[in-house]
């Protein structure tokens, strides 16, 4: 159980948590991989979300999900970026959440990856929640705690 006092230090930068949809860059899962090796390369992210119809949350996809098609014996082809598609090479076990201010869920899961997608309750994409957001409240609280709490350590109660 994280306490209440810690959980609402932590909240304060909530407004910045959850990265909506309409800014995160994503790709279709029908989209060619050369339309998917295109934007992963533009927007310079290692992993990106894979949407379907209606915005449904897919997968993500990393650039070495679509190099790894191209591997020969001793040479790259680029062909088969034409033939597949993004549903064909994308990670589908992905962890989502549904509450990005789940601290106690999201702090956890965090520590694994350093994103996470968040749908809503039919499966839609509204966004992200990034290992980055989180470590500003950390910092945050970890640089303030004292100044709106007296911190006495328990064994010195205890004399
Ligand atoms: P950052 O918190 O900016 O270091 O991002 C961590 C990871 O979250 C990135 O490597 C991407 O995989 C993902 N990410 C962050 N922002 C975006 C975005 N606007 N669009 C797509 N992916 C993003």
């Amino acid at each position: 159980m994280i306490d209440t006092a810690i959980s609402s230090m932590l909240l304060e930068n909530k407004e910045h948590f959850l990265i909506p949809a309409s800014k995160v860059a994503s790709v279709q899962e029908d989209n060619s991989l050369t339309h998917a090796f295109l934007v992963l390369t533009k927007v310079r992210y290692s992993k990106i979300p894979v949407l379907g119809e209606d915005d449904q949350f897919k997968g993500l996809l990393s650039m070495p999900m679509i190099t790894e098609t191209m591997l020969g014996m001793d040479k790259l082809n680029v062909d088969k970026l034409d033939d597949l598609c993004v549903a064909d090479v994308m990670q589908q076990d992905v962890v989502t959440v549904q509450n990005p201010y789940d601290v106690e869920e999201v702090m956890h899961l965090l520590v694994d990856d350093p994103f996470l997608p968040v749908v809503d309750d039919r499966g839609e994409f509204t966004g992200i929640v990034t290992r980055k957001e989180w470590m500003k409240s950390l910092n945050f609280l970890v640089h303030n705690l004292d100044k709106e709490y007296e911190l006495v350590a328990k064994h010195a109660l205890n004399h």
